[in-house]
């Protein structure tokens, strides 16, 4: 049932070159499908003025393998792609992409819990191993006070994985492990965070389980993607995110679902579901008082036993363009047409090489090896032994001493 919502969603704003991206006439039994309702990574060029804006994580924080936590990537057309939140389980999705990691080198993150950021530590040592030759960038929200804040948190993920990296550094160029962050004042409102080659991204607060949550807009071309941060409806959004394009922000689970499914209190369930978070309801008045060329509500486990109760909420509200979203939608976003399909990818992608080489890994003995004699002692002999033929000849072959 959930798969019905295929059904492709063109939205055309006054425009007359809308294309329907499903509904063609197949004209001979050996000829294609003239349109289609999927979006197969990689095969599609960009045009110069349009967003591509791809849900890589929709999900709550116990990350299930139909749904991972928090994560959008917008590609756009003059070639940039920003990571919005990097959640738990989010990275399955993104590799999937198949984009050199290279290219993935900015995230902005709307706050630190770990369903918008828990992927951070696959994005980051697993780019630095597949290909990436360049630090992370990291943008997210200074906290109330200097340890609740972005760069706080990065420099502890660095400690926390020191041995990851100690070790990586050994065989590796120390470079592309490192992160570089760009923290901004969450208070500010509509504030410039980053501004380069035609694409502005901005700030607004959010108002979500303590200070320092944000939402981010997108801006380029001309068209406005919001990406809202977990937050109750603020007034900051409503003014902000108008005339959006696409307006994404979060829908939660029905009071009564978070009670029946997810195993909270009613009491715990009202206070989370109405009021660090955003209720069907009130993200229907949100999208009916900003009316974006289309909306999208994520952040709720979508399944048939929910979906059903997160529309009809939302409906009692909003009647406008809508996308309850699901891992791997996408959309693509132009003057001329708001286009929703689904991703079709594989499960066993490889990283796919940018165009610049890594850079040199660390000269021999320019760095402690971290492994000791006594460890190197317990090497077992036969096993060299047996695979002695095989790297001669590998070492033969690639000119290697
Ligand atoms: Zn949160
Ligand atoms: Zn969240």
């Amino acid at each position: 049932m959930i798969r019905m919502r295929l059904i492709l969603l063109i939205v055309s704003a006054l425009s007359a070159s809308v294309v329907f991206a499903a509904g063609g006439v197949v004209k001979s039994p050996t000829g294609v499908a003239p349109d289609r309702y999927v979006y197969y990574p990689g095969t599609e060029a960009l045009k110069k003025d349009e967003i591509r804006l791809i849900a890589c994580g929709t999900g709550l924080p116990a990350a299930r393998r139909d749904q991972a936590a928090t994560c959008f990537l917008a590609e756009i057309g003059n070639g940039d792609k920003f990571l919005f939140d990097i959640g738990t389980g989010s990275m399955t999705n993104v590799a999937a992409l198949m984009i050199p990691y290279d290219f993935l080198d900015k995230v902005f993150l709307t706050h630190l819990h770990t369903d918008h950021w828990g992927d951070l530590a696959a994005l980051w040592a697993g780019g630095w191993t597949a290909g990436r030759t360049k630090p992370l960038q990291v943008w997210g929200p200074a906290g109330a006070t200097p340890e609740m804040g972005t760069a706080y948190a990065v420099e502890h993920f660095l400690k926390a994985y020191n041995w990851d990296a100690t070790t990586r550094n050994f065989f590796l160029s120390a470079e592309p492990g490192k992160i570089t962050v760009k923290e901004f004042d969450y208070k500010a409102v509509n504030a410039v965070v980053y501004e380069k080659n035609g694409v502005t991204i901005r700030s607004l607060p959010a108002i979500h389980a303590g200070d320092g949550p944000v939402s981010f807009i997108l801006e380029y071309a001309g068209l406005k993607v919001v990406i809202g941060g977990d937050t109750f409806p603020n007034r900051w959004y409503i003014e902000h995110a108008s005339n959006a394009d696409l307006a994404i922000h979060e829908t939660f689970l029905t009071p009564t679902d978070l009670v029946r499914l997810y195993g909270q209190s009613p009491a715990q369930a009202i206070a989370v579901g109405t009021q660090i978070h955003t209720s069907p309801q009130a993200f229907g008045k949100v999208m009916s008082t900003i009316k974006p060329r289309h909306a999208v509500g994520y952040h709720f486990f979508n399944e048939q036993a929910t979906h059903d109760h997160v529309l009809l909420g939302i409906r009692q509200v909003y009647s406008g363009p809508l996308s309850l979203a699901v891992d791997n939608m996408v959309w693509n976003i132009s003057k001329d047409a708001i286009v929703e399909r689904m991703i079709v990818s594989p499960d066993q992608a490889w990283a796919v090489n940018g165009p610049n080489k890594p850079p040199a890994p660390p000269a021999p003995g320019s760095i402690p090896d971290p492994i000791s004699d006594f460890i190197k002692s317990g090497r077992w002999q036969p096993a060299e032994a047996a695979q002695a033929q095989m790297v001669d000849k590998f070492k033969k072959d690639h000119g290697l001493k």
